[in-house]
């Protein structure tokens, strides 16, 4: 029994089995010696029971059967091999069951398909305009699916078949006096079956793909000092009191992004203590922190910000500090906002005894393939 973060993988399929309209439950086939472990999962659906399966598929599907509630029109049959079912796919493959008797969700080849012999030699090459990859699920007319599985059982027990739309179809083809077709719906590349290792690295990290980072500083505002906000230098009277240049904005983006990344925060990476970082320019601070990100496997797709400083007026200097963050962190000043506001005279800001900011980030995933 395949299990995702502790939990088995056919919870996720099986949540938007069990919301389909019209479901009137279900069986959830595990491998015998599993029955106990799965049994717990299924409180929350008490319509669906646990059910040992068999030594084959058409065993497993067949226990399934058997385990049904009385009086279905539909049987849909899945793989919980293949967690993420969209909802959609679901819903179209029994709405064409319901019509022609049988659907299966179904992909064209990305690749070409050929037919090749035993010693490994190209036979034929089939037109790629009619091939379909069939996943699952697949929706029959109850009576024809039982019918079908009894037949393999009574009467074909030899009969080679790999899934229930081989099985059915082979049998529609000798009883030709039986009503019914399978057609091909649109299935989905999210019905991956998980059967290489690589299948199951994809599984663990999908709906991990983004990841928001919040990051906030604030610094004392003292004379003698530059003030230095997002990399630009700002005149005023006064600036930030460090053992950096102390850039507030420096600081909050890059503790965003490392919080996104679950790498952290700037105090660890970049402390006080390090006499590496007096006076340092806290955009060199920004570019690691970006670099160590990237490094963790992620694309920074967008950062906004905002600075509260009682005074000066930032308005002017809010392109130029954008561009510096940007190029700081290696993306474009498209992907960076930078927004400035006063305290209305509340508060160490307010005051102007400090300036703050805070920053939210945005991370993707980078898709595998991609440049680095
Ligand atoms: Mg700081």
């Amino acid at each position: 029994m395949l299990e995702r973060g502790g939990k088995p993988l056919f919870l996720e399929s099986l949540a938007v089995l069990a919301a389909l309209p019209g479901m009137a439950g279900g069986a959830v086939v595990v491998p015998e010696g599993w029955e106990e472990k799965a049994a717990p999962w299924l409180a929350a659906y008490p319509a669906f029971r646990v059910v040992r399966g068999g030594p084959q598929r058409h065993d497993s599907v067949w226990a399934g059967l058997q385990a049904l509630p009385e009086e279905v029109s539909l049987v849909l049959v899945h793989d919980a091999a293949r967690p993420f079912l969209p909802w959609d796919v679901g819903e179209r493959c029994l709405a064409e069951a319901a019509v022609w008797g049988g659907a299966v969700a179904a992909l064209p080849p990305a690749d070409t398909v050929a037919t090749v012999g035993e010693g490994g030699e190209v036979v034929k090459v089939p037109p790629r305009r009619g091939l379909r990859l069939l996943q699952t699920p697949q929706v029959f007319r109850a009576s024809l699916l039982l019918k079908a599985h009894r037949w393999l059982r009574e009467e074909k027990p030899d009969l080679e078949v790999t899934d229930d739309v081989g099985l059915v179809l082979a049998y529609l083809r000798e009883h030709p006096q039986e009503e019914g077709r399978i057609v091909a719906v649109e299935g989905s590349h999210h019905l991956r079956k998980i059967t290489y290792p690589w299948d199951w690295d994809w599984a663990r990290d999908r709906g991990r793909s983004f990841r928001a980072g919040l990051g906030y500083d604030i610094h004392r505002l003292v004379e003698g000092r530059p003030l230095i906000l997002g990399g630009v230098t700002i005149p005023h009277d006064r600036g930030l009191l460090g053992h950096s240049d102390a850039d507030v904005l420096c600081h909050a983006v890059a503790d965003a992004l490392l919080g996104a990344a679950g790498l952290g925060d700037i105090g660890q990476h970049f402390p006080d203590s390090d006499p590496r970082y007096h006076g340092a320019d806290s955009r060199q601070l920004l570019r690691r922190a970006a670099t160590m990100v990237r490094d963790a496997g992620w694309e920074i797709a967008s950062v906004d910000s905002v600075v509260v400083a009682e005074a000066p007026r930032l308005q002017p200097y809010k392109r130029a500090m954008e561009g510096e963050l940007a190029k700081a962190m290696g993306i474009s000043p498209s992907q960076v906002s930078v927004k400035a506001t006063t305290h209305e005279g509340m508060g160490p800001q307010g005051r102007g005894e400090a300036i703050s900011a805070q920053a939210v980030v945005l991370l993707v995933k980078r898709e595998e393939g991609a440049m680095p």
